[in-house]
């Protein structure tokens, strides 16, 4: 195989084909899924998985079922062409990218869909309900296709990453899930395609999201009481031209209330103009 450039695997025939060949040399699999627009971000992914398996798959695929009525799906950035070249700069083996219809043959108001009850309707899921349904919904066809040994994911979306654990567990999935820690730019802002939204003036107030989350972490580090530390942060987000959707100090490994002595993380999301930003910061 031609390792400068990924086998482009646009229908389910052709990556059923080419698992069963990698499954056939007896060759372990790491399984990225994006939805594109590849970033720094997703590429500490692609490195990290490229020591998990002997083969790397990433995904591209814009999931329709994760995005509410009114949310940006028409307009996410598509940009398929640049994110082979990324995918090939970094050796990656496959890329999968299946059209809508494949995913969904019956449509997305009509499909099958897999729900962690609880902790997909919290947080994120309170502001964006159904989202997590489609995330796992769209993970477990990825994972039942792909069959992967391993599935790494970013701890950007932290919340995403505590549904998928919950998910693959319930449902006795065979693939251990990494997490990855997240990607800032130098001034601290985490890497996402959705910073493109943002005006260059948004982008200078964006970094007030980890500056608010390093400082709550300082709080609580020091004994502050969690419902202190989420009101400072809201007023933190609000004065730096955020409309805040939540900060909040969590349990980090169920996002239960916290409690002291477990590890904690403290979430926030926030809309600056257009752009809806989530970030987080975990306190051990
Ligand atoms: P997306 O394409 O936004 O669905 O993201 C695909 C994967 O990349 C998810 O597992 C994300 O958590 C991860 N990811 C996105 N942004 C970052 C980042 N700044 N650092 C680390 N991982 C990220």
């Amino acid at each position: 195989m031609d390792l400068t450039e990924p086998a482009v695997l646009a229908t389910v025939e052709a990556l059923r084909k080419w698992r069963e060949a990698r499954r056939r040399a007896g060759e372990t699999l790491a399984l990225i899924p994006t939805m594109g627009n590849l970033h720094a971000g997703h590429e500490a992914l692609l490195g990290a998985a490229r020591g998990e398996a002997h083969r790397v798959l990433a995904t591209v695929f814009v999931n329709p079922a994760q995005f509410g009525p009114g949310e940006d799906y028409e307009g996410y950035p598509r940009t398929l062409e640049r994110d082979l070249e990324c995918l090939a700069a970094h050796a990656v083996d496959a890329a999968f990218v299946p059209t809508q219809a494949a995913m969904y043959p019956n449509g997305t108001r009509n499909a099958v869909t897999v729900e962690v009850k609880g902790i997909s309707d919290i947080l994120c899921g309170q502001s964006r309900p159904g989202h997590f349904r489609g995330v796992t919904s769209i993970v477990a066809r990825l994972f039942n296709l792909t069959e992967p040994d391993v599935a790494v994911f970013g701890q950007k979306d932290y919340q995403q990453l505590v549904v998928i654990r919950r998910m693959t567990d319930e449902l006795f999935f065979r693939v251990r899930i990494r997490g990855v820690p997240t990607v800032r730019e130098p001034d601290g802002l985490a890497f996402s395609s959705r910073n493109h939204y943002l005006t260059k003036e948004e982008r200078q107030q964006a970094p007030a999201l980890y500056q608010a989350l390093q400082q709550a972490a300082r709080q609580l580090q020091a004994g502050a009481d969690p419902a202190s530390i989420a009101r400072a942060g809201t007023q933190a987000l609000i004065a730096a031209g955020f409309r805040p959707e939540y900060f909040e100090v969590r349990c980090a490994d169920d996002l239960s209330p916290p409690e002291e002595g477990r590890a904690r993380v403290i979430l926030a999301a926030g809309w600056l103009g257009k752009a809806r930003l989530i970030d987080n910061v975990q306190v051990n």
